[in-house]
């Protein structure tokens, strides 16, 4: 079966619980399972200036192709009372496909891997978390590309501030 890989942040409304629910509501998905998820953390937003930002990673065992699964993320968004106002403004829900299987996909729509995923260690490290050997559909592998993001701040959560955070 397929392995894809979901980037969740959420910086509104009580972001560990939208990141939770959403966890629970890939779990959901129809013809997929929910085979693993990263630890949290906590970063500082890229974009206008807005509260921070708490990420994880997904990693689904999934029938459904890559663009039904989009259109099941955006639909997860939505229900989230994301909204669109500005280019990385504060959102409730991010879910971003950033790889699925070895595919390179191009479309108008939906590019996987995702294109900023190499340059961004809030996706990086929870990806490493659910596999520490993932590699690029082009051989490389994502611990190379964590160097060249030294310079960015970020705090992996402890359990016990997720749980104290959301009991
Ligand atoms: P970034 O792409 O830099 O993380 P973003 O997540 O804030 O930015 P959005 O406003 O959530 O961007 O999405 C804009 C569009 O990106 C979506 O409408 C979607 O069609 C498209 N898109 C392209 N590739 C992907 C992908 N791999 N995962 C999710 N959306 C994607
Ligand atoms: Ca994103
Ligand atoms: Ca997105």
């Amino acid at each position: 079966m397929p392995l894809a890989y979901i980037g969740l942040g959420s910086n509104l409304q009580q972001p560990l619980q939208q990141i939770q629910q959403a966890l629970n509501e890939l779990a959901e998905l129809p013809d997929t399972q929910l085979s693993g998820v990263s630890h949290f953390y906590r970063s500082r937003a890229i974009g206008p200036e807005q509260p921070d930002f708490i990420n994880a990673a997904a990693q689904l065992n999934t029938e459904l192709s890559p663009i039904v699964l989009l259109d099941e993320l955006q639909k997860i968004e939505q229900a989230h009372q994301r909204k669109r106002e500005m280019h990385w403004g504060p959102r409730t829900l991010d879910l971003d496909l950033l790889l699925y299987d070895q595919q390179q996909i191009d479309l108008p729509r939906l590019n996987v891997p995702h294109p900023l995923l190499t340059k961004r260690a809030f996706v990086l490290l929870p990806l490493l978390d659910l596999d520490k050997n993932l590699a690029l559909p082009n051989g490389k592998k994502l611990q190379d590309y964590l160097a060249q993001c030294q310079d960015q701040k970020i705090e992996r959560l402890t359990t016990e501030t997720v749980s104290r955070t959301y009991p």
